[in-house]
């Protein structure tokens, strides 16, 4: 064991406080990280202010790690002492169910290991996050950082770019495909940058007017504001593929309305309170509304391989870890540009 140095809720919507605690000893397959940065996700508010339910405290939150190796145990092949490595939103799966045997980890059916407010594998042990020093994670879902990537630019990849890579990549966004992207905070500010790389027509709905000049320079092709009504009526019938990404409750039949006949809007946003949807909207033109969670551990490799690839990265706001609060007070107010990257040396 190893005591770790951390920040962490220590109830429902407490601020986020100094807090130590024991870090496992190595086993054979693990690798052990010393955490350099790590991204603050929308899930982390969502969970230590229990908006889903069922949260643990304390809660030491973050999923979007990024780090350097310092030991490996006896068993590790694919990891060695001083790599550049991240660790995304899962830690452990049960390895044998349909789902893991499909690399599809996020929907184990026996349950996937979360980074942090969950358990391990044994069903019992408390998962901790990244706003922390150090981490002990077995080696199969530890992912390799390219090396032309900054660490810290690279970190919210782990989570902000895998949920958006997969839905583009599972619905085929490319060549000839007009795709929109909702709300233009970490998500959708990755899912800009990925869709354009892929050679899709990129279109940025944003609910104001702020963010039209960045959204270009993202690479959107397009940017409306649909706090204007008339943007509904302009766009009927548009789109091939539209990812949903904000944290909010929607009108979704008003975005159905966007699509073009036979094409698919993804949800990956997370509100606490549902979104309805009506059943005219999907009826007329065979429209689909579809989920998609992050994505499997081969998947998210392949995502950061493209990225070191087309050098993407995201555009961050590094902090001191003493600043999470505030941070956090400026994400709920859609005030990122784009996500917040915490500087670990600063712990
Ligand atoms: P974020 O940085 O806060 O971005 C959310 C964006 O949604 C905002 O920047 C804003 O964009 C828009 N928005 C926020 N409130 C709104 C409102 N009331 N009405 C309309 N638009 C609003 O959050 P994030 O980290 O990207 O996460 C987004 C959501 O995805 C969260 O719910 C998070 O829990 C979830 N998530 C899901 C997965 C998954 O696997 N499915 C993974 C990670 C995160 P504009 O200013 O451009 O409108
Ligand atoms: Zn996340
Ligand atoms: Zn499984």
């Amino acid at each position: 064991m190893s005591l770790a140095k951390a920040y962490a809720a220590l109830s429902a919507n407490a601020p986020l406080t100094p807090y130590t605690f024991e870090r496992r000893a190595l086993r054979d397959s693990d690798v052990a990280i010393d955490i350099k940065f790590c991204g603050i996700c929308h899930s982390d508010i969502h969970q230590v202010k229990d908006e889903w339910g069922g949260s643990a405290f304390p809660m030491v939150p973050g999923h979007e790690i990024a780090g350097v190796v310092t030991a490996v145990g006896a068993k590790v092949t694919k990891y060695k002492v001083g790599d550049s490595v991240g660790v995304g939103c899962m830690v452990d799966s049960c390895r044998h169910c349909k789902y893991c045997e499909q690399h599809l980890e996020q929907f184990c059916a026996n349950g996937m290991s979360g980074t942090y407010n969950s358990t391990e594998q044994d069903k019992v042990t408390p998962t901790q996050g990244g706003y922390s020093n150090k981490i002990v994670v077995t080696e199969d879902f530890v992912l390799r950082i390219p090396e032309n990537l900054p660490l810290d630019a690279a970190a919210p990849l782990l989570c902000a770019g895998i949920t958006l890579y997969s839905p583009l990549s599972h619905w085929k966004a490319g060549p000839g495909k007009k795709v929109a992207i909702v709300g233009l905070g970490g998500l959708g500010h990755m899912g800009v940058k990925i869709a354009r790389a892929m050679g899709a027509e990129v279109t940025v709905l944003s609910h104001s007017e702020k963010k039209r000049e960045d959204a270009k320079r993202l690479g959107a092709h397009h940017y409306y504001n649909t706090s204007d009504a008339t943007v509904f009526e302009k766009l009927a019938g548009t789109f091939d593929l539209i990812v949903n990404t904000v944290s909010a409750q929607l009108d979704i039949g008003a975005y159905l309305g966007l699509l073009s006949v036979d094409s698919t809007m993804v949800q990956v946003g997370a509100p606490d309170k549902p979104n309805t949807v009506d059943a005219f909207p999907l009826i007329f033109g065979r429209k689909s509304y579809a989920g998609s969670l992050i994505g499997g551990i081969k998947e998210t490799q392949e995502m950061l391989d493209f990225c070191g690839k087309h050098n993407i990265s995201c555009d961050i706001e590094k902090i001191a870890i003493n600043q999470v609060n505030t941070a956090y007070e400026r994400v709920l107010k859609s005030d990122v540009r784009y996500r917040f990257v915490i500087d670990m040396a600063t712990l």
